[in-house]
């Protein structure tokens, strides 16, 4: 993430912008987390890896202040926030394990989706053998579509070399 060619000291220097609820720093090419910069200038032995994130403790993105910062990894970071609903719809508890976290964008504010993972595996099953029989049906009918061809070829042959022949 972060090019060779450009201090976390000088990135500080350049005025942040909102994006996605959190503030960024653009150089050239690259976007950085403001909350990024501020910890690795705070942290050049422990600089965040990229399956880390910044917590900010009071939850505000904007306050981009050290003290505000604990750095753990994205998958407990999305824990951290934790979901609205402790149970699927089918009413499975939706911890450890059976968790699925996802970052999303939502009305332009970076956000989690939280999934029941044995919710997950039973409908990609379930879409799975519906699939399995479509495809059955489909090559019952390609099978039915050949055979009348063949028939039809049949007959005609049979009718242009004389009725009984073959
Ligand atoms: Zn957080
Ligand atoms: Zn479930």
């Amino acid at each position: 993430m972060k090019r060779e060619d450009v201090s976390w000291e000088h990135l500080l220097t350049l005025k942040p912008v909102l994006n996605h609820g959190r503030m960024r720093i653009n150089y050239r090419n690259y976007g950085y987390l403001l909350s990024h910069v501020v910890w690795n200038i705070n942290n050049p032995d422990d600089i965040v890896k990229s399956d880390e994130a910044i917590h900010h403790i009071d939850e505000d993105p904007l306050n981009n202040d050290i003290s505000n910062f604990s750095k753990m990894t994205r998958r407990e970071h999305a824990k951290f926030h934790k979901p609205m609903r402790t149970h699927c719809s089918e009413g499975h508890e939706m911890v450890g394990e059976n968790l699925n976290v996802y970052e999303r964008i939502r009305k332009g504010r970076l956000g989690y989706q939280y999934q029941c993972k044995i919710c997950v595996k039973a409908r990609n099953k379930a879409s799975y053998e519906k699939n399995k029989e479509r495809r059955k049906a489909q090559s019952r009918a390609n099978y039915k579509k050949r055979k009348e061809e063949d028939d039809a070829e049949l007959a005609q042959i049979r009718k242009d070399m004389g009725v009984g022949l073959i």
